[in-house]
């Protein structure tokens, strides 16, 4: 599933969208609009993009007379900029003649079109968690989010109500440059380890925001382009294979049904 820096490269190339207009609109895969497909199509016709934002791993579209597009990949979702792929499920048309073509081999993404005042009700974006990368995540604060909080460290990392755009790629990646156990007790922590531990999830996700993605399964940016971070990894799916730090063999184990990687030796269950 994209994450925080998949979604974000996304985002920073639709931005070559903001000015121009939805013509026309089509799909072949209409089951998760919101509201029912004629509808959301009657609405968007017409409107101008006034600016593209991410927040999480949603896309949120500003249009004109206060409506606003929300958009979720899911597992397999992304846009292309006058480029095509098999999969392409829903056409958008600007009036430059821009087709912008929505892709999603699996068909879970989601849509939603709403009011500015209701859009992040209608479509969960109110039940979300704080931003990692923004200015207001300080590592005070990230002490605020870990106060009174227990259990293992992998899930914490994947809830979106306390820190958002995190998924396995990125927890594996945060726990192995904290040099965490994913099975660490979050009441076990030490400031120290806390402060490294924050440090290591911004720092993992700007990797793979300045590398543009990881592309593990079909995840690319608006051209077709695969991300680089992949190249890069540490820790999410190099079982099998050399710890990059100490040599030693990385291990696969399974936390609330998601599979984790990580390195016995360079990683402490605190
Ligand atoms: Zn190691």
């Amino acid at each position: 599933m994209p994450e925080l820096p998949e979604v974000q490269t996304q985002v920073d190339d639709l931005q070559a969208l903001v000015g121009k207009r939805f013509v026309a609109i089509k799909s072949n895969s209409i089951k998760n609009f919101v509201p029912v497909f004629p509808q959301f199509r009657e609405i968007l016709k017409g409107l101008a993009i006034e600016r593209i934002e991410r927040r999480a791993k949603y896309l949120v579209f500003f249009l004109e007379k206060d409506v606003v597009m929300v958009v979720h990949f899911r597992m397999t979702g992304h846009f292309l900029i006058d480029a095509e792929d098999p999969y392409i499920r829903t056409v958008f048309e600007l009036d430059n003649g821009t087709i912008l073509n929505y892709s999603d081999i699996r068909k879970f993404g989601h849509f939603w079109l709403s009011d500015v005042h209701n859009y992040e009700r209608v479509s969960g974006l109110d039940k979300l968690g704080i931003e990692p990368l923004s200015e207001e995540f300080t590592f005070a604060k990230f002490k605020e989010i870990l106060k009174g909080k227990k259990g293992f460290l992998k899930p914490f990392l994947l809830n979106q109500k306390y820190i958002v755009g995190i998924g396995n790629i990125y927890a594996d990646e945060s726990a192995f440059l904290a040099g965490l156990h994913p099975l660490s007790r979050l009441e076990n922590l030490t400031l120290k380890q806390k402060k490294k531990l924050y440090e290591s999830i911004r720092e993992s996700l700007r990797k793979g925001v300045e590398n543009r993605g990881t592309t593990i399964g079909e995840y690319v940016d608006t051209t077709g382009k695969h991300g680089k971070n992949q190249y890069e990894l540490l820790a999410y799916k190099r079982d099998g294979k050399k710890c990059l730090v100490c040599g030693t063999e990385m291990k696969r184990i399974v936390v609330g049904q998601r599979g984790t990687t990580f390195c016995r030796k360079c990683q402490e269950k605190v």
